[in-house]
């Protein structure tokens, strides 16, 4: 059933494989050099929006460097996000260190990383706010190849590359 032509820019329902690098702050904090390109589908929200709104129209071999402030990004930091939890609701030998991630399991069974911002023996001040919030993004990316996603994969609202690091989203 896949008689479209093979895609020839960037438009809604296209696989596209992207390489990146990401700066904040003038640092380099992540890049597809080591994992290989990112596979996703445009136009469904696979990736932070500022970045989905500037890839319609490129082609392969195409690169951009993107300015993506935080809003069109991860957000802004969200204060509702950063939680007080009683010291004795964790487990009196774990070890609760500023700045490590650590994953709560709600009441539901979903799992949820956050970062310790804060423990002492009275409270856990916990941040569940993505770690990218409230920073702008620069991105360097190159379009490096382009086709029809299947029916699956538009049903599933991913791209189903075998060599995808799907899980390593932007
Ligand atoms: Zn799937």
């Amino acid at each position: 059933m896949e008689n479209k032509p093979q895609p020839q820019k960037i438009e809604d329902d296209v696989v596209v494989s992207l390489d990146y690098t990401l700066f904040i702050d003038g640092q380099e904090v992540d890049s597809s050099k080591d994992t290989g390109p990112i596979h996703f589908i445009q136009g469904l929200g696979n990736i932070i929006p500022g970045l989905e709104n500037e890839l319609y129209d490129m082609t392969v071999g195409d690169e951009k460097s993107l300015d993506i402030k935080a809003e069109d990004a991860y957000g802004e930091i969200d204060e509702e996000a950063i939680i007080d939890i009683p010291r004795s609701e964790f487990p009196a030998d774990l070890v609760l260190k500023p700045g490590a991630e650590i994953e709560i399991e709600s009441q539901e069974g979903e799992r949820y990383a956050a970062i310790i911002l804060e423990a002492t023996d009275e409270k856990v001040v916990l941040d569940f706010n993505h770690p990218l919030a409230g920073k702008n993004l620069v991105f360097e990316i190159k379009i490096v190849g382009l086709r029809n996603a299947t029916e699956e994969e538009l049903e599933h609202g991913h791209a189903h590359d075998p060599s995808s690091h799907s899980n390593h989203s932007i």
